[in-house]
């Protein structure tokens, strides 16, 4: 494990003036077979292949799981408006109310998963899931959005989390990118939630910028460098890396709220991808807390964490 002080920024190319924009939105069509791609390639070889290797399957399934079911629909504009004014988030994840498109899409990602290879224990969490009667799938959709998964039914609330996600990621690509404000430290502009990660992107005039992955809803916030992502502190960062990894996943740790939410350094291989990258580098998470830092960066598909 190696500690940095104050690192050093990648350099802008000569003549490119980085202006990042606010916020990039999701893309349904997009975000969840990239994400089933990169499960898939982080599993060759690595200690959790079978859990990555679920993940990317039960990933593709919320990517097909939007076929043939029409979008959610947005809250009405001028609740849009009134929130925008308020500096609240236009999709407020506490106020989420199931209608038949979301239970149909729920049901259809767990007839999906269904059939993807799985561990046992994730076999029998589906069967759970399928099962639950109307008052228990609305509790586990309360953990998930208030980001308090009981430790004891992880496996349970992949699903539900699965379902969530796929939600609020078509919801929020229907928002108006230009009328997003900042809604406070570690919440995403669009639904509140917190980052699962953070980004060192390589994207045209944005090269070396830094954005906020939105655990809930996929979208990326511009945030500055060198600064909490959790309670927006500069003084007390500092970088962990696992010794002789390839430095493009670090812990960016803060002295002042003792959380630490991990980086990734996409400009440097854009295969990088925020929630799968998080999995797989649960080593990292292990060396972190080591030295008294707690996890910052919400990740429902991180088991026990
Ligand atoms: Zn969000
Ligand atoms: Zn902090």
């Amino acid at each position: 494990m190696s500690k940095a002080g104050t690192p050093r920024h990648d350099p802008v190319p000569i003549g490119e003036v980085a202006e990042p924009p606010f916020v990039r939105l999701p893309d349904p069509s997009r975000i969840f077979a990239e994400r089933a791609e990169r499960f898939a390639a982080l599993a060759n070889g690595h200690p959790l292949a079978p859990y990555l290797r679920f993940l990317s399957g039960l990933s593709a399934a919320q990517h097909r799981a939007q076929a043939g079911i029409s979008a959610p629909e947005l809250p009405p504009a001028d609740a849009i408006a009134r929130a925008r004014e308020f500096g609240m988030p236009p999709l407020d994840r506490h106020r989420f109310t199931a209608s038949s498109e979301f239970d149909a899409t729920f049901d259809r990602l767990l007839q999906l998963a269904g059939e993807i290879e799985k561990p046992a224990a994730a076999a029998a969490a589906l069967a759970r899931v399928a099962g639950a009667d109307p008052g228990r799938r609305e509790a586990m959709i309360r953990n998930v959005l208030s980001d308090s998964i009981p430790a004891e039914a992880l496996a349970d609330h992949v699903y539900v989390a699965a379902a969530m996600q796929l939600h609020f990621v078509r919801l929020a690509a229907q928002l108006d990118d230009k009328k997003l404000v900042p809604v406070g430290d570690g919440a995403c502009p669009a639904c509140g939630a917190p980052p699962v990660s953070s980004m060192v992107v390589g994207w045209p005039r944005a090269h070396g910028t830094r954005f906020c992955a939105c655990s809930l809803c996929g979208t990326l916030w511009n945030y500055v460098r060198i600064k909490c992502t959790i309670c927006a502190s500069t003084a007390g960062i500092a970088y962990q890396e696992i010794d002789g990894g390839p430095g493009t996943v670090k812990a960016e740790t803060c002295d002042s709220c003792k959380s630490y939410v991990k980086i990734l350094h996409q400009q440097k291989d854009p295969a990088l991808e925020p929630v799968a990258d998080d999995v797989a580098s649960l080593g990292l998470d292990l060396l972190v807390r080591e030295s008294g830092y707690r996890r910052g960066g919400v990740n429902p598909f991180l088991m026990g964490y």
